[in-house]
């Protein structure tokens, strides 16, 4: 048994980063709560507990803490380069023929976007880690042809609104309509039906491709009332390779998965679209928990069906797979309720 949960431990594995608190956020110091969060083992850089103190009904201060520990946890002065070094033989594995999903959980500010693809504009020392993944798989591809490998990657980059699937390098206004549905072919191959597919000739592809998503993304969050943090957006590069030499070959799938913010937004009042957008979040962030649940507990049934990341992802969770979450947090006194559900929700799945 403990074989088994050493594997899975392997297979699943859950990272915390703290944001830092913003220039903005600076200005008001009545906000900021950075010394309520501490991080007892700064060296090993497991653990966190969160503080917080309540005033009782008589008065007095009662003090409660939280501790958590994850497979890794990022302080707000860690740097993009700090959690790509973390990351980057997952990322490597996928080259290998594994099939990988990185997530980054959180509630909307929390810091999701920022580790995920960087800013805007990004430099070298602020790219997230979808360009670094890329950057390096160019780099290992380029060192795996000396030895009779050849690699070809493709890109895509989706967004899972309201349960149904956008094409995000497309031309995104007049797509609305479209509908995109997720087929399961032979050998474990998933596509989207009438999906952009970019083959990846060069690091440059890639920052073109992040830029026209991110406008994609932009013109529909000016639509509609903060979509990006509304929805579910999946970056998947499938890496095909074949040896000259050996006639072996490989397939690989590493998806980076920016998630809708986890915040509880009150259904109380909510009506037309904007409950049923509640309602499709909450759904398919808790279908993803349990889902990474039934695989850890080797359940018969995996419910995959249950939302649309799930199924789209169903090739590349569970099995061989390997899945990474990341969990961001927020360093503010005004988000405590928020920080607490996230790092609940992490540490479930890091008990898998
Ligand atoms: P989310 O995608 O979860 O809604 P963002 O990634 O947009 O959150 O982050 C919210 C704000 O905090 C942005 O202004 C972002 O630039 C900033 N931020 C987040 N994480 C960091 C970090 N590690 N270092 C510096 N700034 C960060
Ligand atoms: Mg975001």
């Amino acid at each position: 048994l403990h074989n088994t949960i050493q594997e899975l431990k392997g297979n699943i594995r859950v990272f915390c980063r703290v944001r830092p608190v913003t220039s903005n956020e600076g200005a008001s110091k009545a906000e900021t709560t950075t010394a309520a969060i501490t991080f007892p083992d700064p060296e090993g850089g497991k653990q966190i507990e969160f503080a917080h103190s309540k005033e009782s009904a008589r008065g007095a201060q009662i003090a409660k803490s939280y501790p958590f520990t994850f497979d890794r946890v990022f302080q707000p002065s860690s740097t993009q380069q700090d959690v790509f070094d973390e990351i980057s033989q997952l990322v490597q594995s996928a080259l290998d023929g594994y099939n990988v999903c990185i997530f980054a959980y959180g509630q909307t500010g929390s810091g999701k976007t920022h580790t995920m693809e960087g800013p805007l504009n990004a430099t070298q020392e602020s790219m997230g880690m979808i360009p670094r993944s890329v950057l390096q798989i160019y780099e290992n591809a380029k060192q795996l042809e000396s030895k009779g490998w050849k690699y070809t990657m493709e890109g895509q980059y989706v967004e899972i609104y309201n349960e149904s699937i956008n094409d995000l390098l497309g031309n995104y206004s007049i797509e609305q309509n479209k509908k995109h549905e997720i087929r399961h072919g032979p050998g474990g191959k998933t596509s989207i039906t009438d999906i952009t597919t970019v083959v990846l000739t060069s690091p440059e592809k890639v920052a073109a491709l992040l830029r026209k998503a991110a406008h994609n993304r932009s013109v529909g969050s000016t639509q509609m009332n903060e979509r990006s943090s509304r929805s579910h957006c999946v970056f998947t590069l499938r890496l095909t390779g074949t040896n000259s030499v050996t006639e072996e070959t490989s397939e690989g799938v590493l998806n980076l998965i920016d998630l809708a913010g986890s915040e509880r937004l009150s259904q109380s009042g909510a009506t037309g679209d904007r409950l049923r957008e509640t309602q499709a979040i909450n759904k398919s962030l808790s279908c993803l928990g349990d889902v990474i649940y039934a695989i850890a507990n080797k359940d018969a049934h995996i419910p995959y069906r249950n939302s649309k990341l799930t199924y789209l992802l169903q090739n590349s969770l569970g099995g061989n797979s390997k899945t990474l979450m990341f969990v961001n947090i927020s360093p503010l006194l005004s988000n405590f309720g928020e920080t607490l559900c996230s790092l609940r929700f992490a540490t479930k799945v890091n008990s898998c």
